[in-house]
């Protein structure tokens, strides 16, 4: 098909996230993808800055991922998970519990990062039920803090911040939920015992009400790309020991090494009640997602009323998703990753850094291999969407944030290609 048919039938007919059908903003056809590379339709090579959005972590078009997707294809690429199991999603099993703090034992692998939350939050009521939430209000809402993202799905979204979340449009229709602000104390900063205030306030008066406080540990994505303490997670989890509530961590975005860590949790040595993995755990080839959560809400869950969870999709422990997840997970476990997201840290630090001098920049803040430049006003998409294509990389900011998280193969040559391009086209958009 030419470029021209495709681009027709997609205006005509396709929805692109958070687009609009009667007025698109331009969409590239893409050809292919290899490495760290984007081959548009009319030839044009980009770099990749986005990874997917946190996904294709070891870059697109990997033998080894292309090799275990073939492999599975030819036996099953999908089967039912009720009355069945099958050896891809016990070996992701068997990987995934080698990698997590030992107290986290029972996996559910739903099919995306939004189902993986809402599983979270039923767990977390269904457990609130069996164990008795015998209050007068019962644990039925939930606590969060302000500018954290967990999914477009609907108790995902009332989750969401109800402002920069993007799903401010619903509020009169979504659950009401707690919302705290944002940690005041930011990663790196020297704590403050204040910055927990706000939760133990909530706590001590509504904590009957609640049945599980649900956090983006260390970096909140979608909602601000903001890094905060880890002290307010460990805090966190003392005061949800202390209350009765349960602790969620979302780490769907930050999972996986994208932080420098192989779970932001590792910062805080904190074991939440309930973890939610999505994006990078297939290397960004299929939609899988995984809530994984300890013996005792399980068994609580199950011992209750209810008898068993209450979920079960489609395509649940996709064998193709499973087989996929767990070479790639060898595939990062194999290297010195750490040593890597170390190396592309500092490079996005330095090459990062003289954009502090543009007056259009109010801050710019590096963890692991995120660079992100914090715009003092909202960017116009389209048109720097399109002087980024111009200039070879691809990069996707939203509202003020404009972004990198390559895949963890760029070489130093290839970041440097995206970080200066990067400035070149703030600075011609700007005028720096
Ligand atoms: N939680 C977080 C932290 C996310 O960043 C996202 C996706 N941006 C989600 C949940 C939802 O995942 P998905 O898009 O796969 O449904």
């Amino acid at each position: 098909m030419i470029t021209t048919q495709i681009l027709e039938l997609d205006q005509k007919y396709i929805w692109h996230p958070y687009s609009s059908i009667t007025h698109p903003i331009p969409v590239y056809p893409v050809e292919r993808a290899d490495g760290v590379i984007i081959t548009l339709k009319d030839g044009r090579r980009l770099i990749d800055g986005m990874s997917s959005w946190w996904a294709a972590l070891h870059g697109y078009n990997h033998p080894r991922l292309n090799q275990a997707a073939i492999t599975q294809l030819n036996q099953m690429s999908h089967i039912m998970f009720g009355g069945f199991t099958h050896e891809p999603a016990a070996k992701l099993a068997q990987k995934l519990l080698e990698i997590l703090p030992s107290e986290l034992n029972k996996i559910f692998f739903a099919d995306s990062g939004s189902v993986a939350v809402e599983v979270a939050m039923k767990m977390a009521l269904q457990y609130a039920q069996a164990s008795g939430a015998k209050t007068v209000k019962k644990r039925t809402k939930f606590a969060t803090i302000r500018a954290g993202y967990h999914g477009d799905t609907w108790h995902a979204m009332s989750v969401c911040d109800p402002v920069t979340g993007m799903h401010g449009l619903f509020n009169a229709s979504l659950p009401v939920q707690y919302f705290l602000p944002q940690p005041s104390v930011k990663f790196g900063e020297t704590w403050r015992e204040d910055a927990i205030q706000p939760l133990q306030d909530l706590f001590e008066q509504h904590a009957d009400e609640i049945a599980a406080l649900i956090l983006e540990p260390i970096v909140q994505g979608a909602g601000g790309m903001y890094f905060y303490s880890p002290v307010y997670l460990q805090k966190a989890r003392e005061l949800c020991d202390r209350f009765g509530v349960l602790l969620i961590f979302d780490e769907i975005a930050t999972g996986f090494g994208r932080t420098g860590k192989l779970f932001a949790l590792e910062y805080a040595q904190v074991v939440p009640d309930i973890i939610c993995l999505g994006k990078a755990l297939t290397g960004g080839y299929l939609t899988l997602s995984a809530t994984i959560t300890t013996e005792k809400v399980a068994t609580t869950i199950c011992e209750g009323e209810a008898k068993c969870f209450m979920h079960g999709p489609t395509f649940m422990a996709n064998p193709l998703a499973c087989a996929i997840a767990y070479e790639s997970i060898n595939l990062l476990l194999e290297q010195d990753w750490q040593t890597n997201i170390k190396r592309i840290e500092q490079q996005l630090k330095e090459e990062l850094a003289p954009a502090r001098q543009f007056k259009s920049v109010a801050e710019v803040r590096v963890l692991g291999a995120i660079g992100v430049l914090e715009m003092r006003q909202a960017v116009d998409l389209a048109s720097l969407q399109k002087l980024f294509v111009e200039h070879g990389i691809w990069v996707r900011p939203f509202g003020k944030l404009v972004y990198l998280m390559p895949p963890f193969i760029i070489s130093n040559s290839e970041l440097t290609q995206l970080t200066s391009a990067l400035l070149a086209v703030l600075k011609q958009a700007y005028n720096e």
